[in-house]
């Protein structure tokens, strides 16, 4: 199967194409990447976006805002919360537009800019390259030395630092399930569950060994292949993908034919590539960027500081590998917006815009009102009308809420609650309310007349609801 999207490059450096993955050997066994340390401007870049990342996602959990947490997403109660405010489910409707904006911005992105999104802020990524990586740099040593460890017969060295190292991985893959769960329950019901016995919530305990099970696994021995094999994302590229994106790709016009330099020695005219191959040592998913682009290439972007280095001790141009589009690659062309990019832009404006707006006019009470079906009008004494209503009226808010319902607009009227009726809404709380409307006869005019019912949320008017007053036949 060709895995290559671009035959441009394998075609200059005259190359064979791959018939399989890079992580799968000619007799079908796994090609255990050792990737080197990257060193260089991009990969000191990727480090702060690391630090930056990670702190987010450990400390977010328990930062508050308002007194809610920052973000909650508890599925199993369907209450979402982000920077401090409750979404219910009747908001998912923001929630849809927001992940349809979400799609395209990821399509849009990768149009433009190739897989820059895996390489530098994919969470498989970050924690593969910038936590378990550098924790088995430092207990293993480098990739020879790794290299040397895996194929040497069990001995107390190889003991203490593959233990050493396992054990390090399984604590941050509990840490990690243990985040996760916060997000999803908050951090007080978390630490709550940790002090409880296991056997009053053996089912979290099972999920948690279960998620931690799942991140050992994937870091410790999956690694590369969830890039190369498993994330969707990854398949989708070869879709999304034109001659304008941009992406991590080698200058082969400037290149080839390449060959490593020898003192004393006539040689032909060769391009800019020594063929040193630092660029497929740093690469953490092992392929060689010079075959063209390949759907395995997350765009991490170390074989471009690999390749930076080299050039700067050979005191040649920067940027033989570069984040360029194979039009400018092929026909020297300037990068270009082109149609599709155009679309894409333009689509996520309006569906931004869109989703601003509803965000904005949110309401923190929400209230609908309905006539109790079924029900007609009732004579009031000699002078008036009643009609049955429900309400349901939500409060989004983390306040308690005094409320209360008026009969406003052209119609005249009273609004009697029901018994026992109190006008507190909890805190996020879904509310019930049955009451009648008491109109004077002489209001009425038709059969069926709108009637607008305000709702006031602590003394302040918060919306006009519309419903329907039935009278009798005129
Ligand atoms: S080819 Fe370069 S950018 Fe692509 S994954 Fe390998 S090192 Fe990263
Ligand atoms: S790092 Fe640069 S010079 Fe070395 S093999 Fe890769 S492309 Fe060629």
């Amino acid at each position: 199967m060709d895995t290559s999207i671009d035959h441009i490059g394998p075609q200059k450096a005259g190359n064979s194409f791959r018939d399989r993955h890079s992580n799968v050997n000619e007799k079908g066994k796994r090609n255990w990447v050792y990737a080197l340390k990257p060193k260089g401007k991009l990969y000191r870049y990727r480090n702060y976006l690391s630090f930056v990342y990670l702190g987010l996602f450990f400390a977010l959990p328990f930062i508050k805002i308002g007194g809610m947490p920052a973000i909650q997403l508890n599925f199993t109660e369907a209450k979402f919360i982000l920077f401090g405010k409750i979404f219910w489910p009747d908001d998912f409707f923001i929630f849809a537009i927001a992940m349809i904006a979400l799609i395209v911005f990821i399509a849009l992105f990768t149009i433009i800019y190739g897989r820059v999104f895996c390489g530098w802020v994919c969470p498989q990524t970050v924690f593969m390259e910038f936590v378990f990586r550098k924790i088995e740099w430092w207990i293993e040593g480098t990739p020879a030395q790794q290299k040397k460890l895996n194929e040497s017969q069990w001995n107390t060295d190889k003991i203490i630092k593959k233990g050493l190292k396992h054990f390090v991985f399984l604590f941050i893959s509990l840490l990690i399930a243990h985040t996760f769960l916060s997000y999803i329950l908050g951090v007080k019901e978390v630490r709550h569950l940790i002090q409880s016995p296991i056997s009053e919530n053996a089912g979290l305990f099972v999920g948690l060994l279960f998620f931690t099970g799942l991140f050992y696994f994937v870091f410790a021995f999956v690694r590369d292949i969830v890039c190369t094999t498993v994330c969707p994302y990854g398949r989708l590229q070869g879709v999304l993908f034109d001659k304008d994106t941009m992406q991590v790709s080698y200058d082969y016009n400037r290149g080839e034919p390449r060959g490593k330099l020898k003192k004393n020695v006539s040689q032909p005219v060769l391009g800019d590539c020594v063929d040193c191959k630092l660029c497929v040592n740093v690469c953490p998913t092992g392929i060689d960027i010079r075959n063209g682009v390949q759907m395995e290439c997350v765009g991490c972007t170390a074989c471009i500081d690999a390749c930076n280095g080299v050039m700067e001790k050979l005191s040649r141009p920067l940027g033989l590998i570069r984040m360029a589009s194979e039009n400018q690659i092929s026909k020297k062309l300037p990068f270009r917006f082109n149609g599709k990019m155009k679309f894409y832009s333009a689509l996520l404006v309006i569906l931004t815009g869109v989703m601003a707006f509803l965000i904005i006019s949110r309401k923190s009470i929400d209230v609908s009102i309905s006539r109790v079906k079924g029900q007609l009008y009732q004579e009031v004494g000699k002078d008036s009308l009643s009609n049955l209503f429900q309400a349901k009226i939500i409060n989004k808010t983390h306040d308690d809420v005094q409320y209360e319902l008026k009969v406003e607009g052209a119609i005249p009227g009273t609004v009697k609650m029901i018994d026992l009726h109190h006008h507190t809404l909890k805190a996020e709380s879904l509310n019930n309310a049955t009451f009648f409307i008491v109109v004077p006869v002489s209001g009425i005019k038709k059969r069926s007349s709108k009637i607008d019912i305000g709702v006031y949320a602590n003394g302040t008017k918060t919306q006009t609801v519309t419903s329907t007053f039935l009278g009798p036949f005129m």
